[in-house]
């Protein structure tokens, strides 16, 4: 299999692998317990905070442990409104967000009679956010401003530091789904405008169902599961499994990410696919921003006019090469990418754009054996397509 569906979600890490192994043989125990056996469970549960919280540039206190970059999410945006009582509130967020983000905000507004008002910040044709129409929009009623630091369909980067200094001047919080960029990118909270950030352990090679939220120290949260684990902000027992490799997961990341040269090389290698597939399939385009500093060097979006999105899937996926359309999650509905049509792609061309995402341990090889994979299966479904334009 040549994995390019969202960071190697085929293959595991041998140390992401031993440290579950770690913690199944020999802390089996629950981390809350007084006893020995429950300390010694609490210890892989610590040292794993330690780790991703370094990896963020956080103190371990900041790092709240959920089940994964949507419960993150949903503790941000759900607890930051809880915490303000009463009061009408906006949320700010983009049309470019993950699920994640748009269903919460859609579902608590829905719930609020009228109380909670979302409002969207327009992106342009590269799907990139424009921030300066921030300013105008921020006003008493501002509760949170919710915005993706980079897109996971399209890998567009996001000015998050502007957004972020627009509303620490405006006293706003910001949250960022950051699912994409850690673990791909450097990122230290402590130097950076940024009072909540989510993030899910299996985009960075860590195991699936663990994740985590930074809560800057100071943010006022309620919570939404009720519990004494971690300082009352998520109740629940501990994933100390799930945890124990997004720890593992988060040491390997910051040694690859140590050097600078891993990720110029990663973008070399996206660059080289999508070259040879833009060359040998007539017609195909790319999906998001032209600049490489724009853009997260493991992701690319390819636009293949005229062609099902699902059928090429398929096909790809009998060849033996992993790639998705739109959110993984949406993956298997003939509906476009609603990410994709909000940046303004045409319907013809999001009905036949898939995602193709590299990991830190994608080859030349591979690459190179995937585009001409890519490129046979696309021009043997040329013109098969429901949504031909003459
Ligand atoms: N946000 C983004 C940008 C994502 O890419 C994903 C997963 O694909 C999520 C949120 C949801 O993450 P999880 O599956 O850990 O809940």
């Amino acid at each position: 299999l040549i994995d390019l569906d969202n960071n190697a979600t085929t293959r595991p890490l041998p140390e992401v692998v031993a440290a579950v192994r770690r913690v199944l043989e020999e802390h089996w125990a629950n981390p809350s317990s007084v006893h020995r056996a429950g300390q010694a469970a609490r210890r892989e549960v610590e040292l794993a905070r330690r780790s991703v919280a370094t990896l963020i540039g956080a103190g371990p206190k900041e790092i709240v442990f959920t089940s994964g970059a949507t419960e993150s999410i949903d503790l941000a945006i759900r607890g930051v409104l809880a915490a303000r009582g009463d009061a009408p509130a906006t949320v700010i967020t983009t049309p470019i967000e993950h699920e994640a983000v748009r269903e919460v905000c859609n579902a608590t507004s829905e719930a609020s009679g009228g109380r909670v008002r979302v409002r969207m910040l327009p992106v342009g044709r590269e799907g990139v956010v424009d921030a300066a129409a921030l300013g105008p929009m921020l006003d008493a009623t501002s509760a949170i401003v919710s915005v993706q630091w980079a897109n996971n369909e399209t890998g567009a980067v996001q000015p998050i530091e502007r957004i972020g200094a627009m509303c620490r001047e405006r006293g706003v919080v910001l949250h960022t789904d950051a699912t994409q960029w850690i673990g791909k990118m450097p990122c230290d909270v402590s130097a950076l405008p940024i009072d909540l950030l989510s993030l899910s352990g299996h985009k960075f090679h860590g195991i699936k169902g663990s994740g985590a939220l930074y809560v800057r120290r100071g943010v006022r949260l309620r919570p939404v599961l009720r519990g004494t684990q971690e300082l009352d902000r998520r109740g629940g027992t501990e994933n100390v499994p799930g945890i124990a490799a997004m720890g593992a997961a988060a040491e390997a990341a910051m040694a690859w990410l140590a050097d600078a040269g891993h990720r110029e090389r990663g973008a070399d290698h996206r660059d080289a696919f999508e070259s040879a597939v833009l060359e040998g399939v007539p017609g195909a385009v790319v999906n998001g921003p032209r600049e490489r500093a724009m853009r997260l060097w493991n992701t690319t979006n390819i636009g293949f006019p005229r062609l099902e999105a699902e059928a090429l899937l398929l096909l790809l996926s009998e060849r033996g090469v992993c790639a998705s359309a739109g959110a993984a999650c949406s993956s298997g509905s003939l509906d476009p990418s609603p990410v994709l049509l909000a940046m303004g792609v045409p319907p013809e061309v999001a009905h036949g754009s898939l995602r193709f995402s590299l990991s830190r341990l994608t080859t030349r090889d591979e690459i190179d054996r995937a585009a001409a994979v890519v490129i046979e299966c696309a021009r043997k479904l040329a013109g098969s397509s429901t949504h031909a334009t003459a």
